[in-house]
């Protein structure tokens, strides 16, 4: 089933979230107002409280925006990989990043690209590959929590004169728990102390199995410092990419989740988002989180102006009401109207859930004093 936090439950209740805390303090389930409980628990309390649980509908405009929804969905067809790079600090996730991104993109301008963009996309003669630059594990985890799966491959990145290290421990388990394929990108071979057969050895104990050892994950010996090894990298993905078989509507209304986003002084709310299905185009009315807008421009990562972006694709938006946050979901939608109606709902019930969670956080300090 799904979960539902405490406080949107005691709203839909019309009770105090520290009535729906106490309750299942009752029975033996101890959660903040904050916190999501499963289904079958959010059943068992409601009924503990001397209410029938009942599915309820969602809210006019949210059914109307599903229904749009399902106007998305039309023929799949194969999308680019999404590559996220973890690793151990100072291992070279960062000097990763930029080799590809300096070396890779076709940019129009010699020097191309010089402002910071939260992911950016590349053309091998294997295909395009999407990488997100996420700002450390912390923020992979968030989105994780907030539901929005954005990677289809991690690239571990560690140092062949450091080996594993707790990051690299760290990033295997997120990368478990997420399902999501690892690459290995054994770093520094330039180094004179490199040594990669003791990193392939080390990531024995994680369960992380060389091909030439008999398993199944790709590792690949690299240099971000001198480049070398990082085109075998890049086939090693567009491997992976195809075993995956990765999948997207491309026509129609798009969809997909912000990478992250910033008030810009002279453009205003810009957001960098991932197209995750469909096309996102110039002129499209969205709702994107609590705030809504029409797209007035896409830009792509070397600040060129895009018309459109397809599944896999990240681009900035501008033309939003607000600023949204990172992990919020986008929708394309037909009209201002509906996007608006959205918005404005999502807002009013944050506000609400804003305010259970304030009285339910006081009933935390008295129980806390008990
Ligand atoms: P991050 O913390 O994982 O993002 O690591 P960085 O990319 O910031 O790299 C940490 C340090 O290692 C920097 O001083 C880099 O210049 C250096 N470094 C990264 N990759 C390589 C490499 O392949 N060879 C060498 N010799 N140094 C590297
Ligand atoms: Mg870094």
């Amino acid at each position: 089933g799904e979960a539902i936090t405490v406080a949107d439950l005691a709203q839909k209740l019309a009770l105090k979230g520290g009535d729906v805390v106490k309750a299942l303090f009752k029975m033996g389930v101890m959660a903040t107002i904050t916190q999501s409980i499963d289904h079958d628990t959010a059943v068992l309390v409601t009924e503990e409280l001397g209410h029938k649980a009942v599915r309820a509908d969602a809210d006019d405009a949210e059914t109307e925006l599903l229904a749009h929804a399902e106007e998305i969905t039309g023929e799949q067809e194969q999308r680019p990989p999404v590559v996220t790079i973890m690793g151990h600090v100072d291992h070279g996730k960062t000097s990763l990043l930029d080799y590809i991104r300096r070396t890779k993109i076709a940019s129009g301008e010699a020097g191309g690209i010089t402002q910071h963009i939260g992911a950016y996309h590349v053309e091998t003669d294997k295909g395009v590959i999407s990488f997100l630059d996420t700002p450390g594990h912390a923020a992979f985890t968030q989105m994780r929590a907030r539901g929005a799966k954005l990677t289809d491959i991690v690239v571990l990145v560690v140092a062949a004169d450091d080996g594993v290290m707790p990051q690299t421990k760290e990033a295997i388990q997120h990368a478990k728990s997420a399902g999501v394929p690892l690459i290995v990108a054994i770093n520094k071979i330039d180094k004179s102390d490199a040594d990669p057969m003791r990193v392939k050895n080390e990531l024995l104990e994680s369960e992380v199995v060389a091909e030439d050892f008999g398993g199944d994950t790709q590792m690949v010996e690299l240099s971000a410092k001198t480049g070398a090894g990082v085109d075998d990298l890049l086939d090693a993905i567009s491997l992976q990419a195809e075993v995956l078989e990765l999948k997207a509507p491309v026509n129609g209304r798009a969809a997909g989740v912000v990478i992250e986003s910033a008030l810009d002084k002279g453009r205003g709310p810009v957001a960098t988002v991932l197209v995750q299905q469909g096309t996102l185009e110039k002129g499209d009315y969205l709702v994107c989180g609590v705030q809504y807008g029409r797209v007035r421009a896409l830009f792509d990562e070397t600040g060129s102006q895009v018309q459109s972006a397809g599944p896999s694709i990240p681009v900035q938006v501008l033309g939003l009401s607000g600023v949204p946050d990172a992990g919020d979901d986008f929708v394309v939608v037909a009209d201002e109207r509906l996007a608006k109606d959205v918005a404005q709902q999502r807002d009013a019930k944050r506000r609400e859930s804003r305010l259970v969670a304030a009285a339910g956080n006081r009933m935390e300090d008295i129980m806390a004093q008990m």
